[in-house]
C-alpha cells in the first residue's frame, strides 16, 4: 500500500509545475516544501526573460501565481522537510521528523542554495553579509557595500542594489564577468557601479556590523580593505541533496544526474530545475524539467 502515486521534493517552479502536471493527470500527489513555495524566486527581486510577462514579473508575484496554480488543480502541498529517502525497494519511502510517507514515484525538485566563501558568513549573517538584495537592500540605503561574484546573479541583484545604495563595489577574481552580456551592459553603465577585478574576499573586519571587507589582488598579490557597510556573496549555488543517499548519482558537485526524461539511475525517482545537472538553471528550464518529470512518472506509475 502506498500513501501516494507521486511524491514531489520542493515547490521551486520545477515542483510547481511537475505538481500542475501530476494533479491534472489526476495522480495521487504530494508536494513537500521545507519553506514557503517559489524557492529562490522568492529571492530574485524582479524576472524579465521568462515569457508571458513582457514587461517582467516580480519573483515573488511569479512564485504565488505559480502556487496559487497549482492548488487550484488540486496538488496538495505541505510544509515539512525530508529528512532521508529510502529507495532500496520499488515502493519508495520519504522520511520526515515525523512520519514516513509511502510512494510509487518521486520527483527531487529540492532546488539549489548560495555557495559560501568562508569569510565570516556564519557569524556576520543579518549583521551585514547577505545573499538576498531583495531582502536586504533597503537596511543599505544610502550606504557602501561589496558584492561578489561576477555571474548573472552578482550582476543582476547588484544593479538592483544601487536603487538603494549609494555605492557598490562589485569584486570579482578575473578581469571579465560571466554574466550575460545585456546585464553586463547595464552594469558597466551604471555609474553607482565600480568594478574591482582579480580580486578575492579573505574576510570582513567589524564588531556589531560590518565596516570593510579585506580583499586581496590576484594578480599583483596586494591585500587592502574596501570600507563598506554591508557585503552581498553570489558566488554561485549548491545543490540542495542533504537528504539523498548515495544511490542517486551525481556529478562531481552534487547535482542529480538525469537523463532527457529526467529519469536518475533509480527507476521511478526523477530530477528536476536547479538540483540537477543542467548546462542552464533558469525558471524557463526548471518548468520544462518539472514538466517532463510529472509526464514521465505519470508512465512509470501506468506500466509498475
Ligand atoms: P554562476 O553563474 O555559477 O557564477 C558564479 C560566479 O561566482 C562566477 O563569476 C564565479 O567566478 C564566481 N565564483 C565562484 N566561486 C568563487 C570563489 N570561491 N571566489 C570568488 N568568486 C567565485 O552563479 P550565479 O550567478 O548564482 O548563477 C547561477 C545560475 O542561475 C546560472 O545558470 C545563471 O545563469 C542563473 N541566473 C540567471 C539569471 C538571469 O537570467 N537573469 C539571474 C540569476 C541567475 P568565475 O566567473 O571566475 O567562475
Amino acid at each position: 500500500m502506498t500513501d501516494y502515486d507521486l511524491v514531489i521534493i520542493g515547490a521551486g517552479p520545477a515542483g510547481l509545475t511537475a505538481g500542475i502536471y501530476a494533479a491534472r493527470a489526476r495522480m495521487k500527489v504530494l508536494l513537500l516544501e521545507k519553506a514557503a513555495p517559489g524557492g529562490q524566486v522568492l529571492v530574485t527581486d524582479w524576472i524579465e526573460n521568462y515569457p508571458g510577462f513582457p514587461e517582467g514579473i516580480s519573483g515573488f508575484d511569479l512564485a504565488e501565481k505559480m502556487k496559487k496554480q497549482a492548488e487550484d488543480l488540486g496538488l496538495e502541498i505541505d510544509t515539512a522537510e525530508v529528512k532521508s529517502l529510502n529507495l532500496s525497494e520499488e515502493i519508495k519511502e520519504v522520511v520526515l521528523r515525523d512520519r514516513t510517507i509511502k510512494t510509487k514515484a518521486l520527483i527531487i525538485a529540492s532546488g539549489a542554495s548560495p555557495r559560501k566563501l568562508g569569510i565570516g558568513e556564519d557569524r556576520y549573517m543579518g549583521k551585514g553579509i547577505s545573499f538576498c538584495a531583495t531582502c536586504d537592500a533597503p537596511f543599505f540605503r544610502d550606504k557602501t557595500v561589496v558584492a561578489i561574484g561576477g555571474g548573472d546573479t552578482a550582476v543582476q541583484e547588484s544593479i538592483f542594489l544601487t536603487k538603494f545604495v549609494k555605492k557598490v563595489y562589485l569584486v570579482h577574481r578575473r578581469d571579465e564577468l560571466r554574466a550575460t552580456k545585456i546585464l553586463q551592459e547595464r552594469a558597466f553603465a551604471n555609474d553607482k557601479i565600480e568594478f574591482v577585478w582579480d580580486t578575492v574576499a579573505t574576510g570582513v573586519d567589524g564588531f556589531f556590523g560590518i565596516e570593510g571587507v579585506n580583499v586581496k589582488n590576484l594578480k599583483t598579490g596586494a591585500e587592502s580593505v574596501i570600507k563598506a557597510d554591508g557585503c552581498f556573496i553570489w558566488v554561485g549555488i549548491l545543490p540542495n541533496t542533504e537528504f539523498l543517499q548515495e544511490s542517486v548519482h551525481t556529478d562531481a558537485w552534487g547535482f542529480i544526474i538525469a537523463d532527457a526524461k529526467m529519469k536518475t539511475n533509480v527507476p521511478g525517482v526523477y530530477a528536476a530545475g536547479d538540483v540537477r545537472e543542467t548546462p542552464l538553471r533558469q525558471v524557463s528550464t526548471a518548468v520544462g524539467d518539472g514538466a517532463v518529470a510529472a509526464v514521465s512518472a505519470e508512465h512509470y506509475i501506468e506500466n509498475l
